[in-house]
């Protein structure tokens, strides 16, 4: 029968201070697992780091301020997780954002930025801690990608493509690292409740709307078939079944945290 232990494990999340990767932090911290986690923004990097340590008053974690398009900055950062813990087993590519704009309205600069973006974001935290996760006997990375990359969506053109490509390469890298016995997987998600839907809400037209309601709305307007948007912990819930070894036999693969949005069989 399967038992977990993750007291000897550690998670690295990149994009670690907010929505997804803050519930994957938590979720690993609340697993025992001792967890680093990045993001630029240093202030919202150490509410986020006083959250978890209010949650888990003797965890084990680094927060340390990083933008995972340096690659300066994320070599610095991998140094830092091995100093302070060792090695890194699990690492969650998180980090990024996403791109509203059509393709008659996308700038050449804008689609370059974005490939960038959904490149890099995996590929510099994946080359930074490859080292560690080679020493691992339990390696696994997580990326965190859009549905989109199988369901495009035209006002999100290059966002879709990029998640398209993203896509592709974790397929390639589960090949590559196999013989090192690192699983890579990914997990694609379709609307889940962050920052940029509660400042949508606040924009609303209809100021009486509730939360619940006005997101209600959306996931019709959207086909979402749960009726709902999901929520940053039920991300991270397949993030870490998929970082664990609940998931031993599985890589180049996916989840679907979607609620049903994806139409595809
Ligand atoms: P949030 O905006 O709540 O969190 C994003 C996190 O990534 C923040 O911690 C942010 O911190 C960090 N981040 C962004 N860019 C960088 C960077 N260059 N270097 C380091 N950290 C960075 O978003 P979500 O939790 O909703 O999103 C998590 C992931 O899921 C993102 O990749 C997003 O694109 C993807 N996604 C989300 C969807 C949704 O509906 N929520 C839908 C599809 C995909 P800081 O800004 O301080 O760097």
């Amino acid at each position: 029968m399967l038992s977990i232990d993750l007291a000897t494990t550690t998670a690295v999340v990149t994009g670690g201070s907010s929505g997804i990767g803050l519930a994957t932090a938590e979720l690993f911290l609340r697993a025992g697992a001792k967890v680093a986690i990045c993001g630029r923004d240093e202030a919202r990097l150490r509410e986020a780091e006083g959250l978890l340590r209010e949650l888990h008053r003797s965890a084990r974690l680094l927060a340390q301020p990083c933008d995972v398009l340096d690659p300066a900055q994320v070599k610095a950062f991998a140094q830092a997780v091995q100093a302070a813990f060792g090695n890194a087993d699990v690492l969650v590519n998180n980090a990024g954002q996403g791109r509203v704009s059509t393709f008659a309205d996308t700038s050449d600069e804008a689609w370059a930025q974005e490939l960038h973006l959904k490149f890099f974001s995996l590929l510099h935290p994946t080359r930074a801690f490859l080292p560690q996760l080679e020493r691992s006997p339990r390696a696994a990375i997580v990326c965190v990608n859009s549905l989109l990359a199988l369901q495009p969506e035209p006002h999100m053109v290059a966002t879709s493509a990029a998640r398209a490509g993203a896509q592709n390469l974790i397929r390639s890298l589960a090949t590559e690292l196999a013989p090192k016995g690192i699983r890579v997987n990914s997990i694609l998600i379709g609307l889940v409740e962050s920052g940029q839907w509660r400042r949508r809400f606040d924009s609303r037209d209809d100021k009486s709307q509730t939360w619940d309601a006005w997101t209600a709305a959306l996931a019709a307007k959207k086909g979402i078939a749960l009726g709902r948007l999901g929520r940053p912990e039920e991300a991270a819930q397949a993030i870490f079944h998929l970082g664990t070894p609940a998931s031993s036999y599985t890589t180049g693969s996916h989840i679907d945290v979607s609620g049903g949005l994806a139409r595809h069989i």
